[in-house]
């Protein structure tokens, strides 16, 4: 397959208004990084504001433990090496500015860190515990690396009882590599899923990015694969290339095929829900839907 050409309906509309400069200030003053701004995200202005008229805080997500990655995705913008040492102060930072926002649902991510004795996992669990112990009511969802499939760092995370543990698996078997670093494999990351099922009540969440060159057969398998180890929510999501450095996208799925395997995910393979669509990235209006889904 060759490159294909970007079609219309991933045109990206630029955020704008109060909100938006109001937090991105906040987040400046405390030397903060969400991967919104830094991903460039289409969806910055609906999410951040909580949805199209809606009286409820929006959803961010959080960058920790710095913007350098100890891996190489080729699909991913993020740079590699040069690792420093954590922020102390970052967890407590991160539970400010989200009081200060004023967010009801809160998305943390980060950069794998396979440089750190524990890959950043106590780390990662404080800053929940930061969030979770000054805004009892708030929900606080967690995109974690594979931390090499060690299940006790998993359990650091499971253990600091996040609302949402999400963790992608990111395209199908056959393409792991050369779309993830090798470091990151299929079955590995389908069992740091089904370890947080298995070890608790959290919610389980993992993402697929369309446009590798993967075929409809296997997104359907990959699909069966999770659900079959007890993962909750899925969320699929045009890949877009960064650069001309990184992987050439394959292909351009129409919208109506998103909502294909929407129904296919929900309907068939009874996953709580799905958000699938061009501009869906992990973390898309994740506040909004979970609340919808579960809690309503
Ligand atoms: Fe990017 Fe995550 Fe891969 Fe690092 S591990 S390069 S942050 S996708
Ligand atoms: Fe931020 Fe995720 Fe929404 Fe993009 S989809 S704006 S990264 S919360």
């Amino acid at each position: 397959m060759s490159s294909a050409r970007k079609p219309d309906w991933l045109k990206m509309r630029p955020p704008s208004g109060r909100e938006f400069t109001d937090i991105r200030e906040s987040l400046r003053d405390r030397n903060l990084h969400t991967v919104c701004e830094e991903a460039n995200c289409p969806n910055l202005g609906e999410c951040w504001s909580g949805g199209e008229g809606s009286d409820e805080g929006g959803t961010a997500t959080f960058m920790l433990m710095g913007d350098r990655c100890s891996r190489a995705c080729n699909f991913c913008d993020v740079q590699t090496g040069g690792m420093e040492p954590l922020d102390p102060d970052e967890p407590e930072n991160v539970a400010d500015a989200v009081a200060e926002i004023g967010l009801d649902y809160v998305v943390l991510t980060s950069v794998d860190r396979d440089d750190l004795p524990d890959q950043g996992a106590g780390h990662f669990a404080e800053t929940i515990r930061e969030i979770k112990d000054r805004h009892p009511g708030i929900l606080v969802e967690v995109l974690i690396p594979d931390f090499q499939g060690e299940e006790h760092l998993v359990r650091k995370i499971i253990d600091a009882d996040p609302d949402v543990i999400a963790h992608n698996v990111e395209t199908v078997e056959r393409l792991q590599f050369p779309v993830r670093d090798r470091r990151a494999g299929y079955e590995q990351s389908l069992s740091v899923l089904e370890q947080v099922d298995r070890e608790s009540d959290i919610y389980t969440k993992t993402s697929i990015m369309l446009g590798h060159g993967e075929y409809d057969h296997e997104v359907y398998q990959t699909l069966a694969d999770l659900r079959e180890r007890g993962v909750d929510v899925v969320t699929l999501g045009q890949y877009l290339r960064p650069s001309r450095d990184h992987l050439e996208v394959k292909r351009y799925d129409h919208p109506h095929k998103y909502e294909t395997w929407r129904r296919v995910a929900e309907e068939e393979l009874g996953f709580l829900y799905c958000a699938s669509g061009p501009m869906v990235r992990s973390s898309y209006k994740a506040g909004e839907l979970f609340v919808d889904a579960v809690l309503r």
